[in-house]
């Protein structure tokens, strides 16, 4: 299987070792227990499964997968899916803990949990892509259910791939359980304003960290890493508020104008072509010194390790907003940190996705649907509510806001698990 390695392939630092660094930054602060510290710290449990898939010259080929839950004190496991050639174990494991306190910052009654296949989607036929989703949903659906598991889309992972998950868990158990994922489409019990939710309650947590700091966004210069699911609308609604989206990298490519692009166009351009890369008035940079551009507002909204100790200094945005899970290393949070460059965490700042599929399973469980307004307006409420939860904490502490987000987070999870208690 090819691997091809791109501008936001991670680097070598592990993720699973960052996210614990993080978890220990806090837990000191915190002064929590040890024991409590080795519960939080591991993950509960772990699945990797091997398995076959037909492919369409008739061989079979071996697909590795897994599926983590890292934490299920305060409700059901909750997280994506992520169908690309970097996945790794310890990946998962990060993606999952980072479920767990995300939910948790947010409030929403899920614990964390992550899955991932190592495969390149992009070299997949829409039958051999089927094949591996029906045939993975089947290994890990051990541990899924609607009141267990509950998967969702995540990098390379899309509503149509959802549905199919969707239709073999319900074909096993003989009837439709809409509610065992989310992130599907309409037609078969997907929320409205699911698709752009990750986007939206981003940009909820911009505008009240804008509010709150007296941060004009009319005018500021935007540079998004990442022109899919999140990306792209992002940078639309970005748009809508005043700033100028400046620079966008990709997989294949990175385009620049310091003078902003259309983003509704650019957006179009994508879907017709493929690629942001050509877009008229552009100018083609190198997708690793995308971050590097002169801007306002960095945004991440690709894969983690992006922000590292090598590149941190020459970072020249005054906010990083990170859309993508764990972007940003401890190491680059410190660097950042002392050039009074402030970044809006991953577990805050993304969670909109999963606060709006907590929507549609509400929604699947009750079979009563909601319209966009609704959903946009509750979403907004809990993404303003827990901005302005961890803007005091780091008030309050004198932190970072990802260390008050952590900190937020690991007391509500803490406090589940010693009120339900270590059971025998
Ligand atoms: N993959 C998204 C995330 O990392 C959404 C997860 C979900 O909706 O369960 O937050």
């Amino acid at each position: 299987m090819s691997t091809t390695r791109s501008s936001v392939t991670p680097i070598s630092e592990n993720a699973f070792d960052i996210a614990r660094r993080q978890f220990d930054i806090a837990a000191d602060l915190l002064h929590l227990d040890s024991n409590l510290r080795a519960v939080l710290r591991n993950c509960k449990r772990e699945l990797t499964v091997n398995f076959p898939v037909k492919m369409d010259d008739g061989s079979i080929r071996v697909f590795q997968g897994y599926r983590v839950q890292h934490n299920i004190a305060r409700g059901p496991a909750k997280g994506g899916l992520r169908f690309h050639p970097s996945v790794s174990l310890d990946e998962v494991r990060a993606l999952a803990m980072w479920m767990t306190w995300k939910c948790a910052v947010v409030g929403i009654p899920f614990g964390g949990a992550k899955g991932g296949v190592i495969c390149d989607p992009k070299r997949l036929s829409t039958s051999e892509l089927e094949n591996l989703t029906r045939r993975f949903a089947t290994e890990i659906s051990l541990l899924i259910g609607p009141d267990r598991d509950i998967p969702a889309p995540d990098v390379n992972t899309s509503p149509q791939i959802m549905s199919w998950f969707m239709d073999t868990y319900s074909m096993a158990v003989g009837h439709s359980v809409p509610a065992v994922v989310t992130g599907k489409p309409q037609s078969v019990g997907g929320s409205e304003g699911r698709m752009e939710a990750t986007a939206r309650g981003a940009v909820d947590v911009i505008q009240e960290f804008a509010k709150q700091r007296q941060f004009t966004l009319n005018g500021a210069r935007v540079v998004i890493q990442g022109f899919g699911n999140v990306g792209s609308p992002l940078a639309s609604f970005l748009q809508n508020l005043g700033c100028r989206v400046v620079g966008v990298a990709e997989e294949n490519g990175a385009i620049y104008n310091p003078r902003g692009f259309d983003a509704s166009r650019l957006r179009l351009y994508k879907r017709e072509t493929g690629s942001i890369v050509g877009f008229n008035g552009s100018d083609p940079v190198y997708p690793v010194g995308v971050l590097e551009l002169p801007c306002d507002i960095l945004i991440p909204a690709a894969l983690e390790g992006q922000i590292t100790q090598r590149n941190a200094d020459r970072i020249k945005a005054r906010l990083v907003v990170e859309a993508a899970n764990g972007p940003t290393t401890p190491e680059a949070d410190a660097i950042l940190g002392e050039r009074g460059v402030v970044v809006v965490p991953d577990i805050l700042c993304n969670a909109g996705g999963v606060t709006v599929s907590y929507f549609e399973w509400v929604q699947d469980l009750q079979s009563f649907f909601w319209d966009e307004d609704e959903v946009n307006q509750r979403l907004q409420k809990v993404m303003s509510r827990a901005y302005q939860s961890v803007a005091r904490t780091a008030d309050d502490h004198n932190v970072s806001l990802r260390t008050a987000a952590h900190i937020l987070a690991i007391s509500r999870v803490a406090d589940a698990t010693r009120t339900r208690g270590i059971f025998p």
